[in-house]
């Protein structure tokens, strides 16, 4: 064995043994002949939640059937467990709740802030003044009074999406624009901030880039929407969970994501949806259900919207994905962010040294940033040689190293810091070595 071997195996045993996290693996249904870095796609199975789902399931269901949407909290799910995402997000109480699908939820957001933006108040609000004597564009200069911000002629008619966002955001911000007789434009996340401008009602940014890894600029991109007088989404799927994300302390307007990632909530489990408080009042929801009525059980033929974040719901909740959700979520207690984050950019640091100690040269080129401050929790390689990604994840999965393969020549290795040991991510780089060879 070399002698980048023999320090490798060593440095990785050092680490672990001064992993504060390393316990909480634990709580966690994990084969120890398999390194799983895929946790940025579906996270592992927490201990506790098949007792919980069967419980629900067999008792909840089975013996109190309809009794349960009261007797065992049911139908305030949405909201309780948004109250254990929110300071996951950091956010105060009241302004999250969970269910839907991130796609869904990233229709409410951007819906909801665009009508914000085209709400009189709102705009008056936010609004950069233009320069004296001349009227925002799209409206006709009127005498001496302000000129009305006419319905049909929003001032702000443009939505901003990061053109390298993951599909499903895309799309949607495509039809919410549609919706709402806006354009949308897609420019590259590092233009964002200085491409939003007077028209600008919303843009919509993915905190994490799902390919690369990289981690944008949450505070500064924010500020910057505001001084352009417009609102912010954050998509929060790849960050919520593997780092400190601050959405309070920044002023984000909205927010979204998905919680089979990185909270290991399940396959489909629920997402949520962040509406900052300031904004609640007003926020007028695409998908306006009996779920979000003030008065549900009324069966009222109008619409009345519920306060708080419980007008973020649409319809009967996915219980069962739901209350697997809530009991994963038990993995956090206690478990501070700051470690989790250290944690994280060790394993990565340590993976790329392994990577650059086994890997032949020019076989893989990392597309994750050098920069602690701009990396997300994966590590993306990209295969050098043409068409080969795809194979060597399979060979890599074959070998028990499981990440993930996306096209062209991507591969990712998500690290979760409450499961992945440092023995792990020596084995992963060293079997990807041996695949590569
Ligand atoms: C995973 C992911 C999604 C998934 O959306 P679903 O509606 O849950 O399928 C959306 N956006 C981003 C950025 C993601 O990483």
């Amino acid at each position: 064995m070399s002698e980048a071997y023999e320090e490798l195996v060593e440095r990785a045993a050092a680490l672990d043994a001064a992993d504060e996290l390393a316990k909480l693996r634990e709580l966690f249904v994990l084969d120890d002949g398999v390194v799983y870095l895929d946790g940025n796609s579906l996270g592992a199975l927490p201990r506790a939640v098949p007792a919980r789902v069967a419980d629900v399931i067999t008792r909840e269901w089975g013996e109190l059937r309809i009794r349960s949407w009261f007797e065992s909290g049911w139908w305030t799910a949405p909201e309780r467990i948004g109250e254990r995402v929110a300071p996951l997000v950091g956010a105060a109480p009241g302004q999250v709740v969970v269910g839907d699908s991130t796609s869904v939820n990233v229709l409410k957001a951007v819906v909801g802030a665009v009508r914000l933006a085209h709400t009189e108040g709102a705009v008056a609000a936010r609004v950069v003044a233009p320069p004296s004597g001349v009227a925002p564009s799209g409206v006709a200069p009127s005498g001496t009074a302000p000129p009305p911000r006419a319905v049909g002629a929003p001032v702000r008619d443009e939505v901003l999406v990061d053109a390298e966002t993951f599909p499903t955001d895309g799309y949607i911000a495509a039809s919410a624009a549609r919706l709402t007789g806006c354009r949308l434009r897609a420019v590259p996340a590092a233009d964002l901030a200085a491409e939003v401008g007077p028209r600008t009602a919303v843009v919509l940014v993915n905190h994490v880039d799902y390919l690369t890894g990289r981690l944008r600029d949450l505070p500064g991109l924010t500020e910057a929407v505001h001084a352009a007088g417009a609102y912010v989404v954050w998509d929060l799927c790849h960050s919520a969970g593997a780092l400190p994300v601050a959405l309070d302390a920044h002023d984000v307007d909205f927010a979204v994501g998905c919680t089979y990632k990185f909270l290991n909530g399940g396959p489909g489990s629920p997402a949520y949806l962040y509406v900052a408080e300031r904004h609640q009042a007003a926020f007028d929801s695409p998908l306006p259900g009996w779920n979000s009525h003030t008065d549900p059980f009324g069966m009222r033929p109008e619409y009345e919207a519920a306060d708080g974040s419980a007008r973020g719901r649409v319809g009967t909740p996915d219980i069962l994905s739901m209350l697997a959700l809530e009991t994963a979520l038990d993995v956090w207690e206690g478990v501070s962010m700051q470690a989790v984050r250290a944690k994280s950019l060790m394993l990565m640091d340590f993976f790329l040294a392994c990577v650059e100690a086994y890997v032949p040269d020019g076989r893989v080129t990392s597309l994750t940033p050098a920069a602690h401050d701009e990396r997300g929790s994966q590590v993306s390689l990209r295969c050098e040689g043409p068409g080969e990604a795809g194979e060597v994840m399979r060979e890599l999965i074959a070998r028990g190293v499981v990440g993930d393969f996306r096209p062209p020549d991507v591969l990712r290795f998500g690290f979760t810091p409450l499961y992945v040991s440092f023995a792990d991510v020596h084995r992963a780089a060293r079997v990807l070595g041996t695949v590569l060879a």
